[in-house]
């Protein structure tokens, strides 16, 4: 048996978006800057799907700026505000449960001189409010703070965070790619200025996202070039991917309270089969108050390296959540801030659901995991 079950990392595309994109390959090819028919005919599909995904997230479409995904727009967004607003405070604030494609960010502009505050989180992995509030400044121009995190799944309060930062001048930007298909999005009502998505993570293709950015939003745009993107970011537009994205979009917002139905429910079964066979777990962070497909659960009888490459042997694949170098796996960041150096965030794994998975596939897994428990314990 093969058990994907590493959904957080990526998804497989579906068929309809697939034969969406084929379309648009075989018989759009345009340049959408062309002027001539086949470059019109391109630009009315970019622009039919920009409409599309507008409505969807409801934001005006000159609202959205497509690019190669989420690490592009993240770094668009924290660099992009960054450097347009230095003048009125270089203090920016985010957590330290953040992607990469956050925290590097910043750490790099933290070399630049500019000045950053990394959030602390409960052991929940959740930022507290009275945290945020305590870190504002006067010359703080940035807050990013991700929405759904992608090892644990918290969900952070981000419309009340939004609200407080209402009345102060800093920018708020959020990392909302796990929570597509997930959480219902309104992101005009959700308040934020900044967000970005990711299509591949919502089974779009891989290499498209976007960046919504509020009109008026004050932000130093960082691909020069053409024209394209009302000059925000220059460089061909790909209408196939875009295409996909906008299919993919569509049917996880239309199916989106069956698919998460189906995921809780095979999260509760993964945790009741793994109780009945009394394989002893504990769960990482607040099931409440989490995306219906994470679950980082804390294994105390092994080592998440062995775990892993046992569960990879018999065909099932997940993770650590957190990024491994040459064979080496560093203790989780975002397991780190919420445990601090508790043995557990070496032994923890990350198993991320799809609703194209059924209970035998979380039956299968449960199986792999108890017989290396049983083996740690003969091994005592
Ligand atoms: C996957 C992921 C990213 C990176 O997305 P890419 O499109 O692969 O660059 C960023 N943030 C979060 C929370 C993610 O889960």
């Amino acid at each position: 048996m093969k058990i994907y079950a590493d959904y957080a990392a990526t998804t497989p595309v579906d068929t309809q978006v697939i034969e969406s994109m084929m379309e648009v390959y075989q018989k759009h090819y345009g340049n959408a800057s062309s002027i001539h028919n086949i470059g019109r005919d391109a630009r009315s599909i970019l622009d039919a799907s920009r409409m599309s995904i507008a409505k969807l997230l409801n934001v005006q479409p000159k609202e959205i700026i497509f690019t190669s995904g989420a690490t592009e727009s993240n770094n668009l967004a924290i660099k992009g505000v960054a450097y347009q607003n230095q003048h009125k405070g270089k203090h920016l604030i985010t957590t330290k449960i953040e992607h990469h494609s956050v925290l590097h960010v910043f750490q790099q502009l933290e070399k630049e001189g500019f000045e950053v505050t990394y959030l602390d989180v409960d052991s929940n992995g959740i930022v507290q409010i009275e945290t945020l509030k305590s870190a504002l400044r006067e010359d703080t121009i940035l807050v990013s703070i991700m929405f759904g995190n992608n090892e644990v799944g918290s969900i952070q309060p981000i419309d009340e965070i939004a609200s407080i930062l209402n009345n102060h001048k800093a920018i708020f930007h959020t990392d909302g790619v796990q929570t597509v298909g997930h959480l219902q999005l309104d992101l005009k009502a959700l308040g934020v200025d900044l967000f970005t998505i990711t299509a591949h993570k919502f089974y779009g293709p891989k290499g498209v996202g976007l960046l919504y950015v509020k009109e008026k939003t004050p932000i130093q745009y960082q691909q020069l070039g053409g024209s394209q993107e009302t000059k925000r970011r220059a460089g061909t537009e790909n209408i196939p991917l875009i295409k996909g994205m906008q299919v993919a979009l569509e049917l996880a917002q239309k199916d989106l309270d069956d698919r998460n139905v189906k995921m809780m429910n095979l999260k509760s079964e993964l945790i009741h089969r793994l109780q009945e066979k009394m394989i002893p777990f504990e769960i990482n962070g607040d099931m409440n108050q989490s995306l219906s497909h994470i679950i980082n659960i804390h294994f105390p009888f092994s080592d998440v390296e062995i775990m892993l490459t046992i569960l990879d042997m018999n065909g099932v694949y997940v993770s650590s959540g957190s990024a491994c170098t040459a064979g080496s796996i560093e203790p989780s960041h975002v397991l780190s801030a919420m445990y601090g150096n508790d043995i557990r965030t070496k032994q923890s794994i990350r198993i991320s659901l799809s609703h194209l998975m059924t209970n035998e596939s979380i039956d299968y897994i449960v199986s792999q995991i108890e017989s290396i428990y049983q083996n740690a314990m003969k091994e005592g």
